[in-house]
């Protein structure tokens, strides 16, 4: 038998039809930036977290990028995170000139350890920026009571943790502001690239929607208003949601990006995400079958932590012997992968940065032990039965 780590033919299969159709639909518009669906998604998507605003842009580093710019983080500036996530969290501080400062993660949830956060807090800290990492929310009331003492912002990467929640609140609403991902791979993925900006804070989003297109038009005066504290008005009685034959896209204020939600992207994300909670209990029920079944003493299991509803983007094992493991896996058809293998302090692009090997054991420890097996609402029974009796087969070798 051969399993992916994770199958999209398999989900596409479960709503081909809906998802050609509104493709179609959207071509046949020839409304291909913003509009109707990406108006409509972002309400939707707001609706569901249970958040004031949602931004949609080009990606999930996008989203990361113009969400701490329109923080106002900017050069110099500190932000603290974790060493052990996809380098996207880092760069994007990078990205703005900021310096990624990180902290050490938890051996049992691989999230910030936040009892280690406060050591690293200088004049310069402006911001945290915890990971729900692999789906599993952070220790946000402890990030948010640092963060409200030194009066710091919170930026939830919540790209892995759509649908997560932490104390029986989603992800994403926690923070002054988070940041998703719609990578085909993520728990909740488009066709191509896409992401999500979501606050509660309305001058934020205003910011953001200024950001993302050029600091351009109404919003890119309301951002520039808010900015230098002016009340300038521009005559918006020509203007509409239509930004290509919006009348004031040729009246800039910031300099911005050009970074939107793809219509059809939109049209896509509005049928995935009625099936998002459906898709997320049936990781959880895989993740509980892995954790009941397999029986090898010799891996370590996830866990969730207490108060958290883990939304299982992998579900990832411990072994003292990965490679051989691996390999072994690899022999039965069953495809594994490692996240991370580099953790970030230790990536060649960061040695300015002055860390080295030792400065943060538990994301050192973590780096060369775990692997993802796979992981996706389809997984049928048979195969589940199969990954879990190869690998408690591997005992005695
Ligand atoms: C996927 C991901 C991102 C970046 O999202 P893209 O859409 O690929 O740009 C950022 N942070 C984390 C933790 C991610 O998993």
């Amino acid at each position: 038998m051969e399993i992916s780590l994770i199958d999209l033919k398999a989900q596409y299969n479960t709503i081909s039809d809906q998802l050609n159709s509104v493709v179609l639909d959207v071509l046949a518009s020839t409304n291909y930036i913003m509009g109707e669906n990406v108006n409509k998604f972002e309400k939707e998507f707001s609706d569901y977290l249970g958040v004031k605003n949602a931004i949609s842009v080009g990606n999930g580093t996008d989203a990361l990028v113009i969400a701490m710019k329109a923080l106002g983080i900017k050069e110099g500036d500190e932000v603290i995170t974790t060493p052990f996530t996809f380098f996207s969290t880092a760069e994007s501080i990078s990205a703005i000139g900021a310096i990624p400062v990180f902290v050490d993660v938890n051996l049992d949830t691989f999230n910030i350890d936040v009892k280690k956060i406060e050591d690293k807090i200088t004049k310069n800290t402006k911001a945290i920026m915890p990971v729900h990492i692999f789906g599993q929310p952070a220790d946000m009331d402890e990030v948010l009571e640092i963060a409200k003492r030194y009066n710091l912002y919170v930026i939830e990467d919540a790209c892995q943790a759509i649908g997560a929640k932490y104390k029986g609140e989603k992800v994403g609403v926690l923070g002054d502001v988070a940041c998703f991902s719609f990578f085909p791979t993520k728990n909740l993925g488009c066709a191509g690239d896409g992401g999500m900006i979501v606050t509660n804070n309305d001058n934020i989003a205003t910011l953001a929607k200024a950001l993302r297109t050029h600091g351009s038009g109404e919003n890119g005066q309301k951002a520039y208003n808010l900015i230098n504290g002016t009340n300038e008005k521009l005559d918006v009685s020509n203007s509409g949601n239509d930004t290509v034959y919006n009348p004031l896209k040729y009246y800039n204020y910031l300099i911005g990006h050009n970074s939107r939600l793809d219509a059809m992207q939109a049209a896509i994300l509005r049928v995935k995400l009625k099936e998002i909670d459906k898709w997320n209990d049936k990781r959880r029920d895989n993740a509980r079958f892995y954790n009941e079944n397999i029986k090898n003493e010799s891996l370590v299991k996830p866990t969730e932590a207490e108060g958290r509803r883990h939304v299982y983007h992998m579900y990832i094992l411990q072994s003292d012997h990965r490679e051989v493991f691996l390999e072994y896996l690899k022999d039965k058809g069953i495809a594994t992968g490692v996240y991370y293998p580099v953790p970030l302090h230790l990536q060649k692009v960061y040695i300015e940065l002055g860390y080295k090997n030792g400065d943060f054991p538990n994301t050192e420890y973590l780096s060369k032990r775990t692997f993802a097996i796979p992981m996706y609402a389809e997984l049928t029974l048979e195969q589940k039965h199969y990954i879990v009796d190869a690998i408690n087969d591997f005992i005695g070798r």
